[in-house]
């Protein structure tokens, strides 16, 4: 006996944007080293994207995570949700949105041998949990996480305004800014 205790596994986590990122990670850290990993070519206007990688340099800064910026591709992100630009939100162009990001993780993942990769997109009322562990256990190596149970999106709206970070009312892609069909353009926060 040394009494030396096993190294803890690494997991990549995919985050869409920072407040969801807080409650994940603490979440995430308890029983994982969790490395951040900013990887969302979906979102645009390219300033926007800016903002939002802005606030996850400042969530990694304050809760003391590795940060992994994956590269910012929207002309290929536009070509993998080619047909379904008039999609409702939640509907097919979603699901192939998910499957381009969770793909870039899964792959780094798998590069850099971490044991497991998981997504933040769980936290969202917006997001359909049961989707997104489909994909991500189609990918192989992901760890299926609820975010959103026991609280956890109000949880992160919490931190993210004791951090004071930036939150976005709109999902991120160019179509989820169309206001819907007869409706107000105006969305909650997410
Ligand atoms: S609305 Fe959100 S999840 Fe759906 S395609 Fe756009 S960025 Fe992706």
């Amino acid at each position: 006996m040394t009494g030396e205790t096993a190294p803890r596994r690494r997991v990549l986590l995919h985050v869409c944007c920072a407040p969801c990122g807080t409650h994940s990670a603490d979440v995430l850290r308890r029983d994982w080293d969790v490395t951040l990993f900013f990887s969302n070519s979906n979102i645009a206007p390219e300033a926007e994207y800016e903002r939002r990688l802005t606030a996850a340099r400042q969530l990694a800064a304050a809760a003391a995570l590795p940060l992994v910026v994956d590269a910012y591709d929207h002309a290929a992100w536009l070509q993998a949700v080619r047909g379904l630009e008039d999609e409702p939100e939640r509907g097919r162009r979603c699901e192939s949105c998910f499957a381009f990001s969770l793909g870039r993780a899964a792959a780094y993942a798998r590069e850099h041998g971490f044991e497991a990769f998981t997504t933040t997109l769980t936290i969202s009322p917006h997001k359909s949990s049961p989707t997104l562990f489909r994909i991500g256990e189609s990918l192989g190596g992901f760890l299926a996480m609820d975010f959103k149970k026991q609280d956890g999106f109000r949880r992160s709206v919490e931190a993210s305004r004791r951090l004071g970070l930036y939150r976005q009312d709109s999902c991120g892609c160019e179509f989820s800014r169309r206001p819907p069909p007869g409706g107000s353009p105006g969305r909650p926060a997410r």
